[in-house]
């Protein structure tokens, strides 16, 4: 990191902030590009978020990514919102702009169909997917499904009622057809997917993973996790085993954090195995 008075800071605010990779990917490009700035990670809590974030406007920072547990009160706080944090009704960045003006922004999503695009070019079109959560990163899939030219979304959720809700909120945003259900549908979907995507929390550290029975599956599907920690999940060790493709979440993970490299700090970075290799030498001591 090179960091002179004229330099452009920026931050990642979130309670805890400790186990966040934003700092480390950022420093990686702002070495790669020789930019004169710094993302400083922030920790704060709930009740203290929006007077950090008008403090670090008037500070003169470029802007915060927004981590777990401020995103939906950043989206609250932003001036104006892009059309996936308004379908997320949650903002992971907040760019200020010098007239004062906060604008909200929800990268997950392009996130997520930026890393579908490298692995799997365009051929998702007409296709099946299952969606497994129906959480914030489930509605980012959603917008990530349907821009990749997917037909019809199964999202299967352990509370029916949300992926009811999320469908009914989505459905009039997105041109593929969203069928809500409970994980108990599985065995009537599973047969006709071309990919199954994990948006639920289960299979990170510490928590089980979900026990559906991944042989009902076509072994040419693609089975996508958006979990990173651990990189291998139960759910992607079992596909591969069974010769599915597999798809982890650092992809997603490194793709939703270059456009807010670039509000910060006015450079498109590119996602290389050089910064993988460099997130994956971290996870292994997280
Ligand atoms: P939320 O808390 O908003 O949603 C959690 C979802 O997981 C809900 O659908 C919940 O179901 C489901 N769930 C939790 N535990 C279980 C369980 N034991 N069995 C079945 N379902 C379960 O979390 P997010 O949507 O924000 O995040 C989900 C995951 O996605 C996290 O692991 C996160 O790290 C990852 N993620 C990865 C990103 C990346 O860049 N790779 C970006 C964003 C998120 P219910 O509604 O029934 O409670």
């Amino acid at each position: 990191m090179s960091l002179t008075g004229a330099g452009r800071v920026a931050g990642v605010i979130g309670w805890p902030i400790a186990h966040s990779l934003s700092p480390l990917l950022h420093g990686y490009w702002l070495r790669e590009y020789g930019v004169d700035g710094a993302l400083v990670p922030l920790a704060v809590r709930r009740q203290d978020f929006a007077r950090v974030v008008i403090g670090l406007r008037l500070a003169g920072f470029a802007g915060v990514n927004v981590t777990v547990p401020h995103k939906e009160a950043a989206f609250a706080l932003a001036d104006a919102c892009d059309a996936a944090a308004r379908a997320a009704g949650a903002a992971n960045l907040l760019i200020f702009h010098a007239d004062g003006q906060v604008e909200g922004r929800n990268t997950d999503a392009a996130g997520l169909r930026e890393n579908l695009r490298q692995e799997l070019g365009e051929t998702l079109k007409g296709s099946t997917a299952i969606l497994l959560g129906a959480g914030g990163a489930a509605r980012g899939a959603v917008l990530a499904l349907a821009d990749q030219g997917v037909k019809r979304v199964h999202i299967l959720n352990r509370h029916a009622d949300r992926a009811r809700a999320l469908a009914a909120a989505l459905q009039a945003m997105v041109a593929c057809q969203l069928i809500p259900g409970a994980l108990a549908d599985w065995a009537t979907t599973a047969p006709e997917a071309a990919l199954l995507v994990n948006a639920t929390s289960a299979g990170m550290n510490g928590k089980n993973d979900l026990e559906l029975p991944l042989t009902l599956l076509p072994r040419e599907a693609v089975v996508c996790d958006l979990v990173y920690n651990p990189l291998e999940t139960g759910l992607l060790r079992d596909a591969k085993a069974l010769g599915n493709r597999t798809i982890d979440g650092l992809g997603m993970l490194m793709h939703q954090a270059a456009p807010s490299f670039e509000a910060f700090f006015q450079v498109r970075p590119q996602v290389t195995s050089g910064l993988r290799a460099a997130l994956q030498q971290a996870l292994k001591h997280a």
